[in-house]
């Protein structure tokens, strides 16, 4: 069977690996995407759909804050029509927790806008009493799977203009076999029989990350966290969070009338074994009770669960080159990278940093423009 050529194929279409698809594209690279089911699938399409500020983060994780309110800044200007619904509140009753991230918050340029009490009251009769301080973030919706879709549209369009002929999106396939030759050439094989010889791999399959390198006879030490969300008919227009340290059940987002409360945060096994918690209606609803009591008597519509990789920086197989803080790359064995972590906010700067390494390796002095290029509207 002939080969196809690529410069790199993607394994994964979440927000990582659509993220990595478009600006490889973007920087004239041959790259094809492989992704088992459908895009944002994974983790993505389970997510909170929360286009994050920073402002979660400015007292427990400042770099991951200035990250996340960077690239929303940047979302907000390259994909303005996958943005909806309005800009979070957030309600504090602790003074000390509420100075403390409000001080870090200005230092970190993430906005936190203080708002009058009685006009967040008057607007959101339902919220709890008792709330000290109410602040403006720049949290919002941002349509996941739409993301995912137009990266890699914006990522077909160039490949079709600079490599005529090059299918590079492979849905509903996966990996069978991915062998290493002589002078840094692997040779992937996919279920539907399609065969490709490539330089490099990214691995973006999230919590699955160790099924793509088990392949290679390699692995990294990967721990397994599950967050689950609940769906009820929502008591305000407006995306509510708990200022407060992080932790779970302070989030009550609002899409379309609908409110989802999360997350829990539980450990597991293996990705294969996330399902909700038994007890994760009644947690929900208890920790978001402080932000709207209304919320544990309204009905369950349903739940559905995401699962964090967590990757402790260490390797099953040597030493493999770690880059970030809450996200990783690591590149082991060499031309094979694995993105895991972060947010799906900051997928595209985590995409910026996989490429600059893959650019440098090949010898591709193009830069990144994925920050400046506007994403197309999505069917
Ligand atoms: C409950 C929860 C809520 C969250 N809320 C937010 C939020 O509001 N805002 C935010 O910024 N971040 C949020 N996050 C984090 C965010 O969801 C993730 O960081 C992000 O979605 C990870 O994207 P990914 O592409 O790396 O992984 P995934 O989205 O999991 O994508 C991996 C893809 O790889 C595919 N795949 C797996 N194995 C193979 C294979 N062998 N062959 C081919 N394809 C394969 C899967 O089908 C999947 O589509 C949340 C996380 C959780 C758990």
């Amino acid at each position: 069977m002939s080969k196809i050529i690529y410069d790199a194929i993607v394994v994964g279409g979440g927000a990582t690996g659509t993220a990595v698809f478009r600006d490889l594209a973007l920087r004239g690279f041959k790259v094809g995407l492989i992704e088992r089911g459908d895009l944002g699938s994974g983790c993505t399409g389970n997510s909170h759909g929360n286009l994050v500020g920073g402002l979660r983060y400015v007292v427990k994780d400042p770099s991951v804050a200035r990250e996340c309110a960077s690239e929303n800044r940047i979302l907000r200007e390259i994909a303005p029509h996958l943005i909806s619904g309005q800009d979070n509140y957030w309600l504090g009753r602790d003074d000390n927790y509420i100075r403390k991230a409000l001080a870090a918050a200005k230092e970190l340029d993430v906005v936190a806008e203080l708002l009058n009490l009685e006009e967040v009251y008057r607007e959101i009769p339902e919220l709890a009493l008792g709330f000290q301080v109410a602040v403006r973030s720049a949290d919002i919706n941002i349509d996941t799977t739409g993301m995912c879709r137009a990266c890699l549209n914006q990522g077909l369009e160039k490949l079709s203009k600079n490599h005529f002929g090059l299918k590079g999106y492979y849905p509903n396939d996966t990996i069978a076999t991915l062998d290493r030759r002589e002078g840094g050439e692997f040779v992937v094989r996919t279920q539907r029989n399609w065969a490709f010889s490539t330089r490099t791999i990214v691995n973006a399959t999230g919590a699955w990350a160790n099924s793509v390198l088990e392949l290679l006879n390699s692995g990294i030490n990967l721990k397994y966290n599950q967050g689950t969300i609940l769906v009820q008919e929502s008591l305000s227009q407006r995306g509510l969070q708990l200022l407060e340290k992080p932790g779970d059940g302070q989030a009550y987002i609002v899409h379309n009338g609908k409110a989802w409360l999360g997350t829990t945060s539980t450990s597991i096994s293996h990705p294969s074994e996330a399902r909700p918690e038994d007890d994760a209606g009644e947690v929900l609803r208890g920790l978001l009770g402080k932000l709207l009591p209304g919320v544990e008597v309204r009905r369950t519509e349903k739940m559905f669960t995401g699962v964090r990789p967590l990757y402790d920086g260490s390797t099953e197989f040597g030493d493999g080159r770690e880059v970030s803080r809450d996200f990783q790359i690591v590149e082991m064995p060499s031309g094979v990278y694995t993105v895991v972590g972060g947010k799906m906010t900051t997928a595209r700067l985590m995409a910026e940093k996989t490429v600059d390494s893959i650019a440098q390796r090949l010898g591709n002095t193009e830069p990144c423009i994925t920050d400046k290029v506007k994403l197309p509207e999505v069917k």
